[in-house]
């Protein structure tokens, strides 16, 4: 299973991968580990304090110089896409794998007291900022041989659960814009398409959510990097469609 992958030390030499929300939890790990298999990183998030620290982490530890790219994912505009792609058009030319793991929880409370700000914006971070990206990219990721886009899922957008809210409905939201796009660029393109729910992991977003729980209980993001890892590199060349469990 993905979830055990043994990858090879060099599974992603040559690759340029974007990560949305690679200063904290899940996304970190994993551009840590794309570095650390021999990837370019392009590292996208909202504080760039955090971006920073982790490009000096990737540098000091010898990988490939990593790029950084702070960029706020609630007030993205569609402009602000199109420069962000003019310029890695120029300094990469194309781009190999695309990690949409920035999420915001939102609320958790019933639809009957839900707020509607809080709502649009768990929309906008988790479904329209994933979206226009996405978008805006394809033609970088049409340009490799060879390209993976993944987008991150959760146990709620498979069912729904009481007090989910927002969260849940985008999650299913990017279920679906994974099937669809996954089945538009099957025949057309060498481009994959599939979705990773992590399941629970140690992050600052699951302790919000489960204030009660004991953080250890879970694994660490490092813990259940294997279907990360799998799904950007050859491996996995021809699977498309498919929603995977991390662990
Ligand atoms: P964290 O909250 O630990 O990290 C989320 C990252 O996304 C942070 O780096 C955060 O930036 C960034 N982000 C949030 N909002 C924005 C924004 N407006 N613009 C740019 N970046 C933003 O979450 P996890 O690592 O736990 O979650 C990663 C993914 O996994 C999410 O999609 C989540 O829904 C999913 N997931 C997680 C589970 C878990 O148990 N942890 C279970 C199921 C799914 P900043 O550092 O500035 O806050």
């Amino acid at each position: 299973a993905p979830a055990d992958y043994q990858p090879a030390e060099n599974l992603l030499e040559g690759k340029t991968i974007l990560v949305t929300g690679a200063g904290d939890g899940i996304g970190r790990a994993a551009s840590l580990a794309y570095a650390a298999h021999g990837a370019t990183v392009i590292l996208l998030g909202r504080t760039e304090g955090k971006l920073d620290a982790l490009y000096d982490q990737i540098e000091a530890a010898g990988h490939a110089k990593p790029a950084i790219v702070p960029m706020d994912l609630l007030t993205v505009t569609e402009e602000q896409c199109m420069q962000l792609v003019a310029g890695l058009a120029d300094e990469f030319g194309q781009i190999d794998g695309l990690l949409h793991n920035a999420s915001v929880l939102g609320e958790r409370r019933p639809i009957q007291s839900a707020t509607y700000t809080a709502w649009q914006e768990v929309m906008q971070v988790n479904v329209n900022a994933a979206f226009l990206l996405t978008r805006h990219l394809l033609p970088l990721l049409q340009a490799s041989p060879s390209a993976s886009i993944v987008f991150t899922s959760s146990g709620v957008g498979r069912t729904g659960r009481a007090f989910w809210g927002a969260y849940a409905a985008s999650k299913f939201a990017t279920e679906g814009l994974m099937q669809v796009l996954s089945e538009e660029l099957v025949e057309t393109s060498n481009i994959r398409v599939n979705c990773i729910n992590p399941g629970a992991t140690n992050t600052t977003m699951r302790r919000t959510a489960y204030p009660a729980e004991h953080p250890e209980k879970n694994p660490s993001p490092e813990e259940i990097m294997g279907t990360y890892l799998y799904l950007m590199g050859e491996d996995s060349a021809g699977t498309t469609g498919v929603s995977f469990d991390a662990q």
